[in-house]
């Protein structure tokens, strides 16, 4: 069986070194809020192109408190792709801000710029773009938009650690940016882990004291905060993790330019990427015609697929309100998608196996 994605196998290679770590932070008696930390935090800054980062609980807490850090609440709205992952939503939500949905384009899966400027009001505070599957969105556009109306850009930058876009990082592009280190994740923990990356010093200095009780100063609090601290055991993880950051991404490059090339079947529609070098494909996403039928297929031919994802936020129950209007393409993309594996782990036999398996499904 190929399986979609094997974290064992993923985690192997660093195995020895995270062994290592975490004898050491073990055995240093301080888990929380310590040099592991700042260093991580020092380093994907510097990975990003940015001046700061704060590491936090997750990904959702990440978005979450940068909104909250823009006073962005109750009476606000923020822009946001209609299929994107339900977390770029809830964190909207959970700040009491209105999440205003656009569709994406069928071409990249990312927001349709186009579709943007018609849906912002005098509410509209921010536009949370999300570099869905490893892509990064069209910023020069969406920082356009963004400085033409004065309102934020926030990154969601979750599938996309060390994506670029005009030689600048995914991280850099936006105000702020909020990111991911589910296990899963291109830049995974061995747990749950989120940071965000920025320029703006106040923004920053905010964040830091939010994740932490809303405090600089031991038991002195400015802002009514939270506990969303990443732990020093994962920050010292990740800190061996980034190292081989670029290296799994340009894997992760090499197996989709072959995917690209070879998967020749008129029945299936292959991803769009023209700029190779700054996708760094999170997922590999197929569009065909019975999804399940291709499914079923792939499995009886021992490969896993999964897809991302089979119900879009407004056909969510807890989103019930964002049903009203319907959002065709949207539900279009999440009919018909599929992802095939696409990871390091994977061998040049298992590649084109997959390929083949692919090029001779009929439907
Ligand atoms: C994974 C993910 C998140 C949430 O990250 P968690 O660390 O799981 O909270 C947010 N947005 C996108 C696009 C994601 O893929």
């Amino acid at each position: 069986m190929i399986k979609f994605l094997d974290l064992k196998v993923t985690n192997e290679k660093y195995k020895e070194e995270l062994l290592k770590t975490f004898e050491s932070v073990l055995d240093s008696g301080w888990y929380i809020m310590g040099n592991e930390l700042l260093e991580f935090e020092k380093e994907f800054a510097q990975y990003c192109g940015t001046k700061y980062c704060v590491g936090v609980a997750n990904g959702l807490e990440a978005l979450s408190l940068i909104l909250r850090a823009y006073d962005i609440g109750p009476g606000d709205e923020v822009i946001v792709p209609a299929n994107t992952y339900i977390a770029s939503i809830l964190a909207i939500s959970q700040n009491g801000a209105k999440p205003i949905l656009v569709e994406p384009s069928l071409l990249t899966y990312n927001i349709d710029e186009e579709k943007i400027e018609e849906k912002i009001t005098e509410r509209t505070k921010a536009i949370l773009v999300v570099h869905l599957y490893g892509k990064v969105a069209n910023m020069d556009i969406i920082n356009k938009i963004a400085k033409n109306n004065k309102i934020k850009v926030i990154e969601d930058g979750a599938q996309a650690h060390g994506a670029m876009f005009n030689n600048q990082k995914v991280g850099s592009l936006g105000d702020a940016a909020g990111f991911s280190f589910y296990p899963g994740k291109n830049l995974g923990a061995l747990g749950d882990g989120g940071a965000v990356t920025t320029n703006d010093a106040e923004l920053f200095e905010k964040i830091k004291m939010l994740r932490n009780y809303g405090s600089s100063k031991k038991y002195e609090n400015k802002l009514k905060g939270f506990n969303s601290r990443l732990d020093e055991m994962q920050a010292a993880f990740l800190r061996i993790k980034l190292r081989g950051l670029d290296l799994e991404n340009q894997k992760r490059q090499e197996i989709a330019s072959y995917y690209l090339k070879e998967i020749k079947n008129a029945d299936i529609i292959v991803p769009i990427n023209k700029i190779e070098k700054e996708h760094v494909w999170h997922l590999f996403v197929l569009m065909v015609e019975n999804r399940d039928d291709f499914q079923k297929y792939l499995l009886e031919n021992k490969i896993e697929t999964m897809i991302h994802y089979p119900i879009p936020p407004h056909k969510q129950l807890a989103y019930e309100e964002l049903n009203k209007e319907e959002y065709k393409i949207t539900e279009k993309i999440h009919k018909k998608i599929v992802s095939i594996p696409l990871n390091p782990n994977l061998s040049e036999l298992e590649v084109s196996k997959i390929v083949n398996v692919i090029n001779r499904y009929e439907k």
